[in-house]
């Protein structure tokens, strides 16, 4: 299956899934994940229709952002770990950081939004199955707690919301507690009404389990091998 043909069928898994849940399919953001993916598959995933992207390292969406410059109309977001010493070049690069995963990083990215003067975009990464592999912050953490409170003092970053990567399951009705635990999470913090952080985005869902994601109230899903095809385990 071609790139084009892959976004579609994404679309129609979207739009199922919105009418299982009785949700509107446009509440849910496609994001295309499109690290190790060529820039001729991102352009085959522009041209049919895609405006978010998702990439993990730093270094290598660099060398393809470049060859990217003249598609204006799309977001380009950092949904890897990001080391806070990479904080300048990854605000430069990105519109916005999907895992943010503690304060320091955050400090740092304000001081390169100021620099650049920018306005960055922020969710808050939290690893909702407390795996040690797992970046993000714990649902329960001091860090977590830190960072919406100094949020008000970061006058470049706003904080739209939460993402998770939950622990692997085959099974998507394995995954379906985590996804819930962190709308839970998100609708707590939305309910403190803390100054620059909206809550509006839980982004959560990959390409096998994204329909139980949106059934539980996923806003962004971020698909990869579902467009672009299977990654080589370089
Ligand atoms: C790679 C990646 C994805 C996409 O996973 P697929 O299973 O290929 O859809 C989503 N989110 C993050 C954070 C990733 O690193």
């Amino acid at each position: 299956m071609s790139v084009p043909e892959n976004v579609a069928a994404v679309r129609h898994r979207i739009a199922e899934a919105a009418r299982t849940a009785g949700r509107q399919s446009e509440e849910v953001t496609l994001m295309a994940v499109s690290k190790t993916a060529s820039v001729k598959s991102i352009r085959e995933a522009h041209a049919a229709g895609v405006r978010v992207f998702g990439e993990n390292r730093v270094q290598e969406f660099s060398g393809k952002a470049s060859q990217l410059v003249d598609l204006h109309d799309t977001e380009w977001h950092m949904i890897g770990h990001l080391q806070p010493n990479k904080a300048g070049r990854a605000a430069e690069l990105f519109t916005a950081v999907d895992s943010l995963d503690s304060l320091r990083l955050a400090g740092k990215l304000n001081a390169a939004a100021q620099q650049f003067g920018t306005r960055l975009d922020l969710l808050i990464e939290v690893n909702v199955g407390g795996e040690a592999a797992k970046s993000g912050v714990a649902p329960d953490s001091a860090e977590l707690q830190l960072v919406l409170q100094s949020a008000g003092e970061w006058g470049h970053l706003r904080f739209r919301g939460l993402m998770s990567v939950p622990p692997f399951s085959e099974d998507p009705e394995a995954t379906r507690p985590y996804f819930r635990r962190l709308r839970e999470l998100r609708d707590q913090i939305a309910a403190r009404n803390l100054p620059r952080v909206e809550m509006n985005v839980l982004s959560m869902g990959m390409s096998h389990d994204f329909e139980v994601a949106i059934e539980e109230g996923s806003t962004c899903v971020r698909v990869g091998t579902a467009i672009f095809g299977a990654r080589d385990k370089a």
